[in-house]
């Protein structure tokens, strides 16, 4: 505390990102990252940005990333809003459509960064409780609301709704916005992108940083109809204009368009999900349902704090929650098949 300090800052309680230690011969599976790596060629493509055009801002308006995203989701270009990350689209997101009189709804458990947006821009939240088994049940939103967020596949619990329900809730909800958070869509759940085009109350929310391996570059993006877009533009452009520098703006192209590097690694991380999710059942793990690129799980006779505690010792990386409901869980990314099977082996030791 200073008296230097904004009075706001001493009431935020900022997001904690899992670590990133060096830590050797780590297996590290606590931030979601794809451990296959960026496409080669969008790889190549940063590299070409490193020219003397650095001296040049970017483009502003990123036309040539949102073309490409435009055309991979059957959408146009004016309908794609680009951010340097989906975490600063959805901040944006929270300034430009969360911020109402009735309050923004998400689930309890769920991204730990929408509380912390909250604060930060002083927005009013109801957390809706999922069900005893974890799941969004869209009758608990069916109340006093300014607007609705919700990721799906969610988070931390990987359950995700199927479209039909997505729609349902869309359709439910025609006066406010609806913003559906897909950072985890592309490992076996299913985007809402298409039904943009039928609600112009829809944002859906995406990023490069789990599928396409870049969470390193810093590129997400949001889908919607041209009013929600332009609220968005306002935001960024009275913030920073050039959140996308020229390599993130080439590499997230070239990224988006190797549609055969994209399928291929994603396959690999569901196959390999399938059987870590076999696996830990096999050893008496609960483990939820997952469509993302980790799995949520707890064990009857062990506190998820232990179970992190000596897979940290054998230089495993999960992350665990210290919250109500979910402190047994660990969420564990799913990593390399050599990464899965040192998983498996630390638990054996451990149990
Ligand atoms: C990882 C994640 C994001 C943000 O990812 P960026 O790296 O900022 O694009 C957004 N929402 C959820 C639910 C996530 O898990």
């Amino acid at each position: 505390m200073s008296t230097y300090w904004s009075p706001i800052v001493a009431s935020l309680k900022p997001y904690v990102a899992g670590e990133q230690p060096r830590i050797e011969n780590l297996v590290k599976l606590n931030t979601n990252e794809n451990p296959y790596g960026p496409s080669p060629i969008a790889i190549d493509a940063i590299k070409a940005a490193a020219s003397d055009s650095l001296k040049l801002y970017p483009d502003a308006n990123a036309v040539a990333l949102r073309k490409a995203i435009a055309k991979r989701y059957g959408v146009t270009a004016d309908e794609v809003f680009v951010g340097n990350g989906s975490d600063e689209v959805l901040a944006h997101t929270f300034v430009a459509l969360l911020n109402h009189e009735s309050p923004l709804l998400y689930p309890d458990i769920s991204y730990s960064f929408y509380p912390t947006y909250c604060r930060l821009f002083g927005i009013d939240a109801v957390e809706v409780p999922l069900t005893e088994d974890f799941t969004v049940d869209l009758a608990d939103y069916n109340r006093p609301a300014g607007a609705i967020i919700l990721p799906n596949p969610n988070a931390p619990t990987g359950i995700g709704l199927p479209l039909s329900a997505i729609e349902a809730l869309v359709a439910e909800h025609r006066d406010i916005p609806v913003v559906i958070d897909e950072a985890y869509v592309d490992f076996g759940g299913e985007t809402a992108v298409p039904l943009t085009r039928k609600y112009d109350n829809l944002l859906v929310v995406q990023t490069l940083s789990k599928s396409r391996s870049l969470a390193g570059l810093r590129v997400g993006f949001a889908i919607g109809q041209r009013p929600l877009i332009d609220a968005l533009e306002r935001v960024k452009d009275s913030f920073n204009s050039y959140p996308l520098d020229r390599a993130a703006q080439a590499g997230a192209i070239a990224a988006i368009e190797d549609e055969a590097w994209f399928d291929e690694t994603r396959l690999k991380v569901m196959a390999s999900r399938e059987r870590v999710t076999g696996a830990l059942r096999q050893r008496g793990f609960e483990v939820l349902p997952s469509l993302a690129n980790f799995v949520f799980a707890r064990h009857p006779d062990r506190s998820g704090e232990a179970l992190a505690k000596g897979l940290r010792e054998r230089a495993v990386l999960v992350r665990h929650f210290a919250k109500p409901r979910i402190s047994d869980f660990l969420r564990i990314t799913i990593g390399t098949s050599e990464d899965c099977d040192r998983l498996i082996a630390a638990l054996d030791d451990i149990l």
